[in-house]
């Protein structure tokens, strides 16, 4: 009975999963599909804890498995009311990274479990069954995926904490290659030679160390700036483990969930790639946005820029008939989502047409600046995605860039030599006029120069962009 209520709980958290990744598709509808998905995996918790038997014996243990909860849910909790929007991808790769670890601590567990099943019945039957019914491949599988994911995703996380520069030697990727094959040939030889337990079990470890080490090396290379496409391949890695996890356990809600964080995490890793115009193999070993790239470019010589006042800014957009809003990764920072709307909001009441082009790598996660736009209740039919928008720039008054700078980049379509190349951008050039509001003439994340800000339709108005659109808002009142 307990047995049939739980595969409905199961099958209940299954299709949860699959709805609330339909709903996270769209802005809109996230809020309600991640509820949704959290439910259903609270309920399979549930479940487990209260239904799973194992040889017909409810599981025990209640006291450290509530403990663990109750750790795991206030420190969640407490990171999530407390991260910045511009912290997100350093906490996904936190999270990721505990995924993997637990998948890792899962084979360690399961493998024990294995040794002592054969120590305690030695015949070469007892061996032979639990080597060729394949169950060691999946701990092993478990095993090395979950410990690379741990390890690459703590040493995502301190990069884009700015604690951990990137590193890289000649002759790395052959020692990556060589680290992987020596994983590999050991892993065989656990599986298919047969040897003593005791052998085993050191075999096993250093399988351990060797993936855990693997995981360092593979990410330490990576470019700062593709960090948020490798914590996007991390996280299908700790899908797949869990996965695994759901096999080793005959749970098929565990499956279900690992195959589609697994899925959807190489979709969306593929995704980004798409919208840099990059290879995954170039971001794997490209090194794009290096810390030891930044400013590239920026002894080329670039002729003047000319700057705009405040007042000036205010009158040419208070009198256009058309302006598109760029926002970017500075927009992010300065958290100016909520006073940027408001002036759209007043801008549209005095009659001017406005709308916001977004670039699909803006900011430093992918949706970035429609997570931003949404909290601040900016209407969906207003953002209009790069091709749209490229198509509308050529009937646009006045292009508002806010705190973005390689997505405007006109060096990605112009200039081979450059690291962004061949990157789709929003072609913003083509307006009438472009006002591009930042602090400083400093590159963006990938570290180089933008002819944009040097060219004769462009105006820069520098400041903090909270700041400017506050006072932005309070000239073009008085316009
Ligand atoms: P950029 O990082 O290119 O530029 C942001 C600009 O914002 C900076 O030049 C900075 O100039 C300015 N800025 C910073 N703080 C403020 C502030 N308080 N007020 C005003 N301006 C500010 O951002 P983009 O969004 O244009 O590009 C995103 C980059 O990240 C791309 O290179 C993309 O490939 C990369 N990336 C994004 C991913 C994603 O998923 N979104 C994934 C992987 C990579 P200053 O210091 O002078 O103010």
């Amino acid at each position: 009975m307990g047995s049939s209520i739980l595969s409905i709980i199961y099958l209940i958290g299954s299709v949860t999963f699959v709805l609330g990744l339909k709903l996270l598709s769209k802005p809109d509808t996230a809020r309600k599909g991640n509820l949704i998905a959290a439910g259903g995996m609270l309920l399979a918790i549930l479940g487990t804890i209260f239904l799973y038997r194992v040889a017909d014996q409810p599981l025990h243990n209640y006291g450290w498995i509530f403990t663990g909860l109750l750790i795991g849910t206030v420190v969640g909790v407490l990171s999530a009311k407390k991260v910045k929007m511009t912290a997100m991808p350093e906490m996904v790769s936190m999270f990721n990274g505990m995924g993997g670890a637990c998948a890792a601590l899962i084979a360690v567990v399961e493998f024990n479990h294995l040794i002592n099943a054969i120590t305690a019945d030695t015949t070469a039957v007892a061996i032979a069954a639990a080597y060729v019914g394949g169950k060691l491949l999946i701990i092993l599988l478990s095993l090395v995926i979950g410990a690379v994911s741990f390890a690459g995703s703590v040493i995502a996380w301190g990069k884009l904490r700015g604690k951990i520069s990137d590193f890289s030697f000649n002759g790395q990727h052959l020692l990556n290659l060589g680290v992987l094959m020596l994983i590999a040939g050991l892993s065989v030889w656990l599986i298919t030679g047969n040897i003593a337990a005791t052998t085993a079990t050191v075999v096993f470890n250093s399988i351990f160390l060797l993936a855990l080490f693997y995981g360092v090396l593979f990410v330490l290379p990576i470019g700062g700036a593709d960090m948020p496409v490798v914590i996007s391949l991390l996280n299908s890695f700790t899908g797949v483990a869990a996965a695994c996890g759901g096999f080793l356990y005959n749970n098929p809600v565990m499956l279900t969930g690992g195959i589609l964080v697994g899925s959807a995490g190489t979709i969306l890793t593929m995704l980004m790639c798409k919208a840099m115009n990059r290879s995954l193999k170039n971001v794997l070993i490209g090194s794009f946005g290096s810390s030891n790239r930044v400013a590239t470019a920026g002894g080329k010589e670039q002729g003047h820029y000319k700057e705009i006042s405040l007042n000036d800014a205010a009158v040419v957009m208070a009198y256009a008939g058309k302006v598109i809003i760029v926002p970017g990764y500075g927009l992010a920072v300065a958290q100016a989502q909520h006073v940027c709307s408001e002036l759209e909001s007043f801008l549209e009441e005095r009659g001017v047409e406005v709308k916001y082009a977004i670039h699909p790598v803006a900011g430093r996660m992918p949706g970035h600046m429609n997570v931003l736009l949404a909290e601040a209740d900016v209407a969906y039919e207003k953002l209009l995605e790069m091709e749209a928008a490229n198509n509308e720039f050529a009937s646009t008054d006045v292009v508002l860039v806010l705190g973005a700078n390689d997505v405007v980049n006109p060096s990605a379509k112009t200039d081979p030599a450059s690291p962004i190349y061949g990157m789709p951008i929003l072609e913003v050039e083509q307006a009438k006029a472009v006002i591009v509001n930042k602090r400083s003439m400093k590159p963006g994340y990938a570290g180089i120069e933008n002819d944009l800000f040097f060219q004769p339709k462009t105006s820069m108005l520098f400041g903090d962009a909270k700041k400017v659109l506050q006072d932005l808002l309070v000239a073009i009142k008085e316009a």
